[in-house]
């Protein structure tokens, strides 16, 4: 298999190397607060050696044929492979028995990044890089520091002062540098990017590095290969939209190799505080931010890095964008817990909130994959609202 970027906007192609981020035509025309122009992604052009999925492999990623990074690189830390849930309980009390949960809380540092740093740590080591910068609202920074701990990189991390603790000392035990901004995560990620320009090190910024989206797409990978077929439909927890990007390429690749006939029904769930997606599809364009405010912090963003790119998709595919307030995310979350024994962060749980809000655009008997995304632990407070703490 032969890869190369592909600007998600002109289609101009480019070799993949360190230093290539975003298409040097399109980010020219980027305007101040407003999602990434120029966006790469990652094309593959060829055929698959033999049947796939090829079954289980010593490789912490059976898919590895169709990543751009050859498995040597890749450290050895068991990200992806996760359970797809068959949630009795949950179904009986939703009515709908082919719900599925695809539980990435099991990645070794408790969330879907994991996938994502997997791969940028492959790339840096195959490009002898020894530096790791990224920008988060906690999650990307804690998998980057586990990821990077386990790959032997040194990892830069930039917060928001608004972090979950446990995320903030998650990364710190994984030996990051941590600097915590006295601002939002756009502002975390502005520092980031000036913190690379005057210093080198590669960039993990999610969206910002072509890199991240594709190491998300296994999650997509792996619900095809673990259903034995496409799902109906799936739910995404949004915030920059590079899960939702992921989770779109990885069906995008099953398609293009003849792997899988049409795109499932991709739903985005967003906040009613952070919808700037949701915004942009209503309207054809995304306009002047508005300060990101929901309790779900890992899909609290007021400018989404891959904004542009996801909504186009989500426009061909015929898609949906659902926003939910956080007393939804908040009755999700303890329904899932309840319901299933899968205890996820609000963020996490807002997938549920979304299949519960878009009810009547799904049939009973679809399947449906819920992602759930990150787990539970990483933000005790938030999780408190529902349940009551005996004296
Ligand atoms: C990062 C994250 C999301 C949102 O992903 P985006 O790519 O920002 O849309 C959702 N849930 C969890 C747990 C995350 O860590």
């Amino acid at each position: 298999m032969e890869f190369f970027y592909r600007c998600t906007e002109c289609d101009r192609q480019f070799d993949i190397t360190p230093d290539r981020m975003l298409c040097p035509d399109c980010s020219q025309r980027q305007q101040p607060n407003r999602p990434l122009r120029g966006i790469l992604e990652v094309g593959l052009r060829g055929e698959l050696q033999g049947p796939w999925p090829a079954g289980a492999t010593t490789l912490s990623l059976p898919y590895a044929e169709l990543l751009p990074v050859e498995p040597r690189y890749f450290p050895a830390v068991p990200v992806g492979n996760t359970p797809l849930w068959e949630p009795a309980r949950l179904r009986e009390n939703l009515g709908r028995p082919k719900v599925f949960l695809k539980d990435d809380t099991a990645n070794p540092t408790g969330s879907l990044k994991d996938r994502a740093s997997l791969l940028v740590a492959a790339f840096a080591r195959r490009h002898e890089i020894t530096d790791v910068v990224v920008a988060s609202t906690g999650n990307a920074a804690s998998s980057m520091a586990g990821i990077g701990a386990a790959a032997g990189l040194s990892v830069k991390i930039f917060v928001p002062k608004s972090v979950p603790r446990a995320k903030l000392v998650q990364s710190l035990q994984y030996g990051a540098e941590v600097t915590v901004i006295d601002g939002t995560y756009d502002d975390a990620c502005r520092s980031s990017l000036e913190y690379t320009d005057a210093h080198g090190g590669l960039s993990r910024n999610t969206g910002y590095n072509p890199l991240t989206i594709e190491g998300k797409k296994t999650v997509a990978l792996e619900i095809f290969a673990q259903l034995g077929r496409m799902p109906d439909a799936v739910f995404v927890p949004t915030g920059d939209g590079a899960i939702l990007g992921g989770v779109f390429k990885g069906f995008e690749d099953l398609i293009q190799l003849g792997l899988a006939g049409a795109m499932p029904t991709i739903c985005a769930v967003q906040a009613e505080g952070s919808n700037a997606i949701y915004r942009a599809l209503a309207r054809g364009k995304f306009d002047d931010p508005i300060p990101a405010n929901t309790i779900a912090d890992s899909i609290s963003v007021g400018v989404p890095a891959n904004g542009r790119s996801v909504v186009k998709k989500l426009t061909q595919y015929g898609g949906h964008c659902v926003e939910i307030s956080d007393a939804e995310i908040l009755d999700a979350q303890h329904m899932l817990s309840a319901q299933s024994g899968l205890f996820a962060e609000p963020a996490a749980a807002s997938s549920l909130a979304g299949l519960l809000r878009a009810s009547d655009t799904v049939p009973q008997d679809a399947v449906t994959v819920l992602l759930i995304t990150g787990t539970g632990l990483k933000d005790i407070d938030a999780a408190t609202g529902r349940v009551r703490i005996p004296a």
